[in-house]
């Protein structure tokens, strides 16, 4: 279902609707409105007063038959628009992680300057019609010091939309690439030059305590946020998360830290995990699931898998470590399957790794823990512009999770002031 066709679905359910159009929310400095009959998560169940474009007030309401439920943006917190979409051109992509990166690496070769707009366009407005008002995307760097075509042509993309602030961009390195000083201060100076985070793929690589070193120092020096792909495995013995805790805490880094996959936390037993963990909530470090490309790769042994790729959710959010959940790879060789659609990210996460109800909490790993984990201000209900938050037709939050509402939708109010 398109996003009007979905609105109008919903308006036909909601009465005080009817009048409503997506596009009235422009120019929404004139309202002055009351949504009535909302489910505000975290909050529970009342009216929005709305004035001059931003809820000014959340009142106890009576419950109709029909709530909707209003929450912030969703925020994709890791995501790769270089290398989605890419599906259709790939011979083989049923391997581990290996094959996908050599599958990927083949496909290069068509990475032309149009291409890459394309695709990433295509991406960014799918995570938007998903309700994403914020999106980082990884950006493959290569081998060069200078900024890679997909790096220019991503933040090109970026620029254009820059009024809404939508994209940003991490730069995605090896980390034993980063243990040359040479190169990782290139390479951090064009990343902060475009507003970029600094990224690095890491595992048990030759010079990765080099690297990281100099990935914490530059970072420091040019105030960048950290985003790394880090223990993508379950071989025993990767131990690159706690390498990054020990690094973020021996420099008292304070800018944020996003590690994404963390999969080998799955070797762990309770004293070792809670050893790391603790480590991790100490730095502040963010740790985010990406379920989809690691249920698809991990665990591979021919069969149906008995293991499978995914980090310590449950385990990390109960000794303080913020997570988030991010979508990852889309229609690529890393997944074939996928959405850009945080929310059906959570959804995965919730049946892999048994996030039980209330499911409200679980709403923060999509939207201010992940805005938090790129350095963003995190949105909240109350106070917020009309602009950055989000509506569903969905009447309970695990509706609004399974997908079965349809995406979130942009707000719409009516013309006609003091409802
Ligand atoms: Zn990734």
């Amino acid at each position: 279902m398109d996003e009007q066709a979905c609105f109008e679905a919903v308006a036909q359910r909601v009465p005080s609707l009817r009048h409503f159009r997506c596009d009235q929310l422009q120019d929404p400095t004139f309202m002055k409105a009351v949504l009535q009959d909302v489910i505000v998560p975290g909050m529970g169940r009342g009216d929005l007063r709305i004035e001059n474009g931003r809820v000014a007030a959340f009142d106890p309401s009576r419950p109709t038959k029909e709530p909707r439920i209003v929450m912030p943006a969703l925020v994709e917190a890791h995501c790769h628009l270089d290398k989605c979409h890419t599906l259709h051109r790939l011979a083989d992509v049923g391997g581990d992680l290996s094959a996908a990166l050599a599958a990927q690496a083949q496909d290069k070769s068509n990475w032309t300057e149009d291409d890459i707009r394309s695709r990433a366009a295509r991406g960014l407005a799918e995570l938007e019609a998903a309700g994403c008002g914020r999106v980082r995307s990884h950006v493959d760097w290569g081998n060069e010091t200078a900024a890679p075509l997909n790096w220019t042509i991503l933040n090109e993309l970026a620029t254009d939309q820059r009024e809404r602030s939508v994209l940003s961009l991490a730069a995605l390195t090896a980390i034993t690439q980063m243990a040359d000083p040479g190169f990782a201060g290139s390479v951090a100076r064009a990343v902060a030059g475009h507003g970029g985070a600094l990224g690095a793929f890491v595992l048990q690589h030759a010079g990765r305590t080099e690297g990281l070193d100099n990935m914490f120092t530059l970072a420091d020096r040019y105030g960048l946020a950290l985003d790394f792909h880090v223990d993508e495995g379950l071989a025993p013995g990767l131990d690159g998360l706690e390498a990054i805790a020990d690094t973020a805490l021996r420099h008292r880094f304070e800018g944020p830290v996003l590690c994404g996959h963390a999969c080998a936390l799955m070797n762990l037993g309770s004293a070792d995990l809670a050893r790391v963990a603790d480590k991790l909530a100490r730095a502040g470090v963010f740790v985010a699931a990406l379920p989809t490309t690691n249920l698809y790769l991990q665990g591979r042994t021919g069969g149906t898998p008995d293991r499978r790729g995914l980090t310590r959710l449950r385990e990390l959010a109960a000794a303080g470590v913020p997570i988030v959940v991010g979508s990852d790879n889309v229609a690529d060789a890393f997944c074939p399957v996928g959405q850009h659609d945080p929310m059906a990210a959570l959804h995965l996460a919730i049946l892999a790794a048994h996030l039980d109800p209330p499911f409200d909490p679980w709403l923060d790993l999509v939207t201010t823990n992940a805005a938090r984990a790129l350095g963003q201000t995190p949105v909240t209900v109350i106070g917020a512009a009309l602009t950055d938050l989000r509506i569903s037709p969905a009447r309970d939050i695990a509706e609004l999770i399974s997908g079965r509402a349809g995406p979130l939708l942009p707000i719409a109010l009516p013309l006609e002031a003091d409802q």
